[in-house]
């Protein structure tokens, strides 16, 4: 069966937008559902972190809307309102099972838990603290995320820490932290209402992130000389809402970047008062010897218009307007997110989207603001702010600093030394060290990985090697039947947590309805599997309030400090956004500007870069650099990957969702031409394979690709997409190539 986007929107009573609110068609079906209450939480998917209320009714939740009062006002996408569908769908988790001859069979809790943490003991008898690993997730709460980081690093004694928001955010944590000093964006949502330019680079804001590009659509219809640079290889639904559309060759984004600060210093349209008080410029890392404005300028010199043009498959007109667009602009807000992050140049693109604001003095003021999004409803305060990293400790804290060290190890009650110095195996090298036999025993929690890494095929055999503890709301998943232990997880309304999202806006979700089965919550589960390998003291705070109170003290002093950030205030708030010291604080939107962040140590001026030693922010001399996946004769296409509305990561739970079945996922858009050539046409079975791997889709001729690239979505259950993606990395964030790999595509079966 297939289901036009109209139809399938007319299920849930959306509206063709892809989002609904009360006021929207359709919404009377839901308002006809009896609820017995109602109650704040937030959407368990992206990072947009729209707020919802829950209706209940017999210990059901029988509907979520948007929550009036919330940043969204009101609105929810339609993963919003699946809120609701997928804590009832057919393959929720019950309860605990371990392998026997070979198959998963159910256990009661004590054994699978003592079956675990046997496993680990023996993995660490035989090779060490470091021959075990916990890979977590962006969907975990703060609480559970950071019990684990804290187990791990300061009761086992291994930095073997990391998980999914590596593959999607690691780039842009790193860009912040190099740049400012400190990790996550700047402004807040509030900017999109002051913006007169919005730069929208590697991010289909229409499809991943809808609801604040519902904000920015309002923005545009209600001030119509705002401008709208949309910058993709791709002909997205975003950029159908683009003022220019620059549609780059895929993993160029450094070099048009680049030319845009040459022409921004060329005609003159930077803010020169910035650069000389507020900026340094250096070249590889923040420790190298300053450099100048004049050497910036000539290093540029190799990449004005003309001269990058061909490589990013533009015209040197096309840069130079998006520059002049960019020059002339009151208040310009950029977003991104996967599309920049994922390529072997992450952290340089979002060091160069960073320097453009620099240059231009466009931070700081309402409506200008470099703002990544975050893909996931809790990779930025979940992971990246409480250090659930290899490299990373709490609030900003890093592993290889002594200094950092020492204060978390007397934070935590530990002896000093106890936290190793050295920097922990991040995602890829994880998998491939199981690979290896090097690490043993894995704890993955609420994550897909035998799907969702890059090629998915070699670190799938990692985790078939190792001795693999899964924890899941939804059983199976590709990565739940190579587990040696399954623990079965509760979902968002059945535990109690915190999620943050891409403005820094911590929510609460309360606990509404009990879990299925034997599920529990994952804070649960980490206590009682510490406890079992002898950690049970380090634990000591095993409700979620009281995890949230240390981890609130732990941020005092920081530069997250969000100790005025209470179970009470986000009991009767919409959230607050972090930095908020004290408890009667508002919270911030503005950070850096002295009077309004309240950790800034100047008390006037324009800014105050406080995270940095100097106070000035780094503009970074970044290459280009060649791709690391050149096309060759054997592989002369590009495949680019991403998603579409519906359907979420690789589908294990939207995909369970009768209404979503006939939504095509398993498509390879191909540029007509390209077609043509090969004599593909619409629904024949065509092949994509690169150095790593193949993967058979139906051929979609579309006008959405440039020539030469070919675009699959992340969410095929059907097919294995990461077979053929690239598992190379960024040299400084260690995330995957997923946006750039070079392939061959040929057709394999006429479509029927
Ligand atoms: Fe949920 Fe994101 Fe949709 Fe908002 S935009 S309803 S957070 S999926």
């Amino acid at each position: 069966m297939s289901m036009t986007r109209r139809e399938l929107l007319h299920c849930f009573g959306v509206t063709a937008a892809g989002l609904a609110g009360p006021g929207c068609i359709g919404w009377t079906r839901e308002e006809a559902i009896p609820v017995d209450s109602w109650h704040k939480s937030v959407c368990r998917f992206c990072g947009s972190g729209c707020e919802t209320r829950v209706g209940l009714r017999d210990g059901k939740v029988v509907k979520v809307e948007g929550l009036q009062e919330g940043w969204n006002r009101g609105r929810l996408c339609i993963k919003g309102l699946l809120n609701r569908e997928i804590l009832y769908v057919s393959d929720r988790a019950q309860y605990p099972m371990v392998r026997k001859n070979g198959q998963l069979v159910r256990a009661s809790w004590e054994e699978a838990l003592d079956t675990a943490a046997a496993g680990f003991r023996e993995a660490i008898a035989q090779g060490g603290p470091d021959a075990v690993a916990y890979y977590g997730s962006g969907q975990l709460f703060s609480q559970e995320s950071y019990t684990a980081n804290k187990l791990f690093k300061g009761g086992i004694g291994t930095n073997n820490v990391d998980g999914n928001p590596r593959l999607c955010m690691a780039s842009a944590a790193f860009g912040y932290k190099s740049v400012f000093g400190a990790d996550e964006p700047t402004g807040c949502y509030d900017d999109i209402e002051h913006a007169t330019l919005f730069f929208v680079i590697g991010a289909n804001m229409a499809e991943c992130h809808p609801v604040v590009w519902e904000r920015v659509r309002d923005r545009i219809r209600t001030a119509p000389q705002t401008r709208v640079i949309v910058v993709d290889p791709r002909r997205t639904p975003t950029a159908r809402d683009a003022t220019l559309h620059l549609q780059l060759r895929p993993g160029t984004d450094v070099a048009l970047l680049n030319a845009m600060a040459h022409e921004l210093l060329r005609t003159g349209l930077v803010d020169r008062a910035f650069i000389n008080d507020f900026l340094t410029f250096r070249k590889g890392s923040a420790d190298t010897q300053p450099l100048t404005a004049e050497d910036f300028q000539k290093f540029l010199e190799d990449y004005a218009p003309e001269k990058v043009a061909d490589l990013c498959g533009l015209s040197s007109a096309e840069i130079r307007e998006a520059a002049r667009l960019w020059g002339i602009s009151q208040a310009v807000t950029s977003f991104w997110t996967m599309g920049l992050n994922q390529q072997t140049h992450g952290v340089a693109a979002n060091r160069m989207v960073m320097a453009l604001h620099l240059l231009t003095g466009q931070i700081g003021r309402p409506g200008a603001s470099p703002f990544s999004l975050t893909g996931q409803p809790n990779a930025g305060g979940g992971v990246r702010d409480t250090g659930s990293l290899a490299h990373a400790l709490p609030a900003g804290r890093v592993v290889t600093k002594e200094k950092d060290r020492h204060e978390m190890e007397k934070l935590w009650g530990l002896p000093e030394g106890r936290i190793s110095p050295t920097p922990g195996l991040s995602a890829v090298p994880l998998f491939e060290a199981m690979r290896e036999g090097k690490v043993r025993a894995a704890l993955v929690m609420a994550t897909n990985p035998a799907r969702s890494l890059p090629n998915a095929d070699r670190y799938r055999a990692g985790m078939e090697k190792a001795f693999l503890v899964v924890c899941d709301s939804i059983f199976p998943t590709d990565t739940a039947q190579l587990a040696d232990v399954f623990l079965p997880a509760a979902m968002w309304a059945e535990k109690e947590g915190v999620f943050s999202q891409s403005e820094r806006r911590y929510h609460l979700v309360e606990k509404l309805v009990e879990p299925p089965g034997e599920a529990r919550s994952d804070l649960d589960i980490l206590v009682a599997f510490g406890e079992r390998l002898g950690h049970g003291e380090l634990l000591k705070a095993r409700t979620p309030e009281a995890v949230w109170d240390e981890w609130r003290r732990i941020s005092a002093g920081s530069t997250y400090d969000f100790t005025g950030i209470t179970y009470e205030r986000l009991r009767k708030l919409p959230g607050l956004v972090w930095p908020c010291p004290s408890e009667d604080h508002p919270g911030t939107c503005h950070r850096y500007v002295p009077g309004k962040d309240p950790l800034a140590k100047k008390k006037e001026g324009r800014i105050d870069f406080y995270a940095r030693p100097d106070g000035r922010a780094i503009v970074y001399l970044s290459e280009q650099g060649p791709f690391r996946d050149a096309l060759t004769s054997d592989y002369p296409m590009t495949l680019t990957t991403g998603r579409r509305l519906e359907h979420w990561h690789t589908a294990t739970l939207t995909g369970r969702i009768p209404q979503l079945q006939g939504i095509d996922i398993d498509y390879l858009e191909i540029h007509p031409g390209d077609a043509a050539v090969m004599g593909v046409k619409e629904g024949d079975l065509v092949q994509v394979t690169s150095a790593r791997g193949s993967v058979r889709l139906q051929a979609k001729p579309s006008m959405r690709v440039r020539p030469g690239v070919v675009f699959a979505l992340m969410h095929s259950m059907k097919h294995l997409v990461n077979a053929a993606t690239s598992d190379a990395v960024d040299p400084i964030s260690a995330q995957p190539e997923y946006k750039v790999a070079a392939v061959r595509v040929e057709r394999v079966k006429e479509g029927t």
